[in-house]
């Protein structure tokens, strides 16, 4: 379900919603590391093993890459500039199928 800040713009709730909305999803660990990750790669990650992609269910599975920790992280969405490459893209057509089925 989409949700609204107070400046009218949109929070996403779930990883379909930060690529849908072309968000940079920043992960940060309680050991200070930072990274932004591209949302389309995440919520492919997540849909193709068929587990949840809700922002707050996501949180246990993220590990450091730095202090090698897991779960120990907050999430908030930045405009852009994601970095990562390591996670494999969807199709075009995979894409599109999960926005139609969006929209309906
Ligand atoms: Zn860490």
């Amino acid at each position: 379900m989409v949700k609204w800040d107070a400046d009218g713009g949109r929070i996403a709730t779930t990883m379909f919603e930060a690529a849908a909305f072309r968000r940079g999803v920043r992960i940060r660990c309680d050991c200070g590391h930072t990274a932004v990750l591209n949302p389309y790669r995440l919520w492919w990650h997540f849909h193709s093993k068929h587990l949840d992609d809700e922002i707050e269910a996501t949180m246990r599975c993220f590990r450091c890459t730095k202090c090698r920790r897991r779960g120990r992280v907050s999430i908030d969405m930045i405009d852009g500039g994601w970095t990562e490459t390591a996670l494999p893209m969807p199709s075009e057509s995979e894409w599109k199928r999960a926005v139609a089925r969006f929209r309906c």
